[in-house]
C-alpha cells in the first residue's frame, strides 16, 4: 500500500458512505484497482476470487470482451438520450429479449435505473390497477416474513419487519400483511400444513391487498432461504383465488442462479408482475425491469390518469441496455445450465458435509448459491481480513456465511472459495460467540 493509497482510503472513511456500516466508526474498505474474469485485484496487490459476484450481479465474470465492445460501441452512437418520446434500438431488442425468456402472460416492459425502483414500480401497478377498477381500498401489500426487497420505502415497508427496522420509519411506512415465513424446505417432503395460516390471511385481508410480493424460492438478504415450490404454487393459487395481484421479485434469482432461469420456472407459475434487476446487465451497470401482463397494464392505461405514473430520468438507459442484451445473448447459448450445474455439484460435495461441524448450525446449495449457516455471529472486520489473506472475497452477514460464484468459475476458483470457508470454521476470533474449545 503506498501513500497515495493510504491517502485515498483516509478520505474515504472520513467522507464515504458505504452500505450498512457506520460513518463515525466504519468497518475497513478494501481499495480495488480492478477486476478480471472472477477476480477482483486490490490496490495493496493480492487477487481474491470473487465469491459474492458483488452482491450477486456478476454472471460471466468482471471486464468481459463482448460486454465490453457492447460498452464501447454503443459508447460511440449515444450514451444517453431521454424515453418521453423518443425510443431506441438497445431498449427496444432488450424488452424483446426479455419477452421471450420471460413466462408467457408477461408481454409489457418498465425499464428503470435499480432493483428498488422496480419493486416500487411493481407496488405502484399494483395500486394503479385496482384504482382503476374503482377498488382503491385494495392498496396494501400481502408478503411473506424474512423477505428483502430493497431500500425504498414501498420496498422497505415489504422487508421483514425486524431486519428491515421498520420501527424507526413507523409513521411514514405502508401498514403491510406479514405472513409467516415460508417454513417447507425446498429439499424435503412437501407438508402443506403452513397453508392454513397462510389462506387465513388472504381470507382476512383480500378486501384490502392489491399485490402478494415474494421472493420466489429463495429468500435472499432476508436469510439465504430455500423453500418448497409447492409453497409458490399455493400462493399463485390464493392470488386468483381471492382476486389478488402476485409480484415475483426475481431480482436476485432471475437469469439462470438457482438452476432455472426464474425461481418461478421451479413451480410452474406465472406471475402478474416481475421484478428483474442484480444480473440483468452481467453486474456491470444499474438497470432494472418490471414486467407485467396486458391485463395489468391495459387496466391501469384505461384508469383515471391515463397512464402509469412513473418515469426515471434515466430509464432505458441505451449504455447500459446494450450492455444488457451482450449479456443476455451470452445466456443465450444455454452455456449457464452446465455451469451452474458444475458449480451446484462442486459446492454439494464440499459444502454439504460441514453438516458435521461444531460451528455450523446447517450448510445448503442450490443452483449456484452455497451457504453455511454459522451457530455463533460472524466477527465481520476478523473474518473480512481472513478471507482476504486466504485469497477470497467473501462478505458474510449475521450467521451466514454464503458464496454465489460468477458462472464461469472453475474447479480451482471455487476450491479456494470452499476451503477459505473451511478455514475460517476452525478459527475461533472469526466469531463473537464461544470458542470451539470452551
Ligand atoms: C438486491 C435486491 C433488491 C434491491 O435491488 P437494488 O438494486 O439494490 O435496489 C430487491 N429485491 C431483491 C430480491 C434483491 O435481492
Amino acid at each position: 500500500m503506498n501513500k497515495k493509497h493510504t491517502k485515498m482510503l483516509n478520505f474515504d472513511k472520513n467522507h464515504v458512505w458505504h452500505p450498512y456500516t457506520s460513518m463515525s466508526n466504519p468497518l475497513p474498505s478494501f481499495l480495488v484497482d480492478s477486476a478480471e474474469g472472477v477476480y477482483i485485484k486490490l490496490a495493496s496487490g493480492e487477487k481474491l476470487v470473487d465469491g459474492m459476484s458483488s452482491w450477486w450481479s456478476v454472471l460471466h465474470g468482471y471486464n468481459h470482451p463482448k460486454l465490453n465492445d457492447a460498452l464501447i460501441e454503443q459508447s460511440k452512437k449515444m450514451a444517453h438520450v431521454m424515453f418521453g418520446g423518443l425510443t431506441h434500438e438497445p431498449a427496444i431488442n432488450l424488452c424483446k429479449n426479455l419477452i421471450a425468456i420471460s413466462p408467457k402472460p408477461l408481454q409489457k416492459v418498465f425499464l428503470s435505473d435499480s432493483g428498488s425502483v422496480s419493486v416500487e414500480v411493481a407496488i405502484k401497478m399494483s395500486l394503479q390497477y385496482w384504482h382503476s377498477k374503482g377498488k382503491s381500498e385494495k392498496h396494501k401489500l400481502l408478503t411473506v416474513k424474512n423477505g428483502y426487497h430493497g431500500d425504498t420505502f414501498a420496498a422497505m415497508s415489504v422487508c421483514d419487519p425486524v431486519n428491515g427496522m421498520h420501527q424507526i420509519f413507523e409513521p411514514v411506512l405502508m401498514q403491510n400483511v406479514f405472513a409467516p415465513a415460508p417454513q417447507g424446505d425446498f429439499f424435503e417432503t412437501w407438508n402443506d400444513k403452513e397453508l392454513v395460516e397462510l389462506e387465513k390471511l388472504f381470507v382476512e385481508h383480500q378486501h384490502e391487498v392489491a399485490a402478494f410480493i415474494i421472493e420466489p424460492i429463495v429468500q435472499g438478504a432476508g436469510g439465504m432461504r430455500f423453500y418448497h415450490p409447492q409453497y409458490l404454487q399455493a400462493c399463485r393459487e390464493y392470488c386468483d383465488k381471492y382476486n389478488i395481484l402476485f409480484i415475483a421479485d426475481e431480482i436476485a434469482t432471475g437469469l439462470g442462479r438457482t438452476g432455472k432461469m426464474f425461481g418461478c420456472n421451479w413451480a410452474e407459475i406465472n406471475p402478474d408482475i416481475m421484478c428483474l434487476g442484480k444480473t440483468l446487465t452481467g453486474g456491470y451497470m444499474t438497470l432494472a425491469a418490471t414486467l407485467c401482463t396486458d391485463d395489468v397494464a391495459n387496466t391501469i392505461s384505461d384508469g383515471e390518469a391515463g397512464c402509469f405514473m412513473h418515469g426515471p430520468t434515466f430509464m432505458a438507459n441505451p449504455l447500459a441496455c446494450a450492455v444488457a442484451n451482450a449479456s443476455l445473448q451470452i445466456l443465450d447459448t444455454g452455456e449457464w445450465q452446465q455451469q451452474i450445474s458444475f458449480i451446484e455439484s462442486f459446492l454439494q460435495a464440499h459444502l454439504l458435509p460441514l453438516n458435521n461441524h461444531d460451528r455450523v448450525n446447517n450448510a445448503r446449495v442450490l443452483g449456484g448459491i452455497g451457504v453455511v449457516e454459522t451457530i455463533d455471529t460472524v466477527d465481520m472486520e476478523y473474518i473480512q481480513k481472513r478471507f482476504v489473506e486466504l485469497g477470497v472475497w467473501i462478505r458474510p452477514f449475521g450467521k451466514l456465511i454464503y458464496i454465489m460464484p460468477p458462472f464461469i468459475s472453475n474447479r480451482d476458483e471455487l476450491n479456494l472459495l470452499v476451503t477459505a470457508i473451511s478455514t475460517v470454521l476452525n478459527e475461533a476470533p472469526c466469531f463473537n460467540g464461544l470458542s470451539l474449545e470452551q
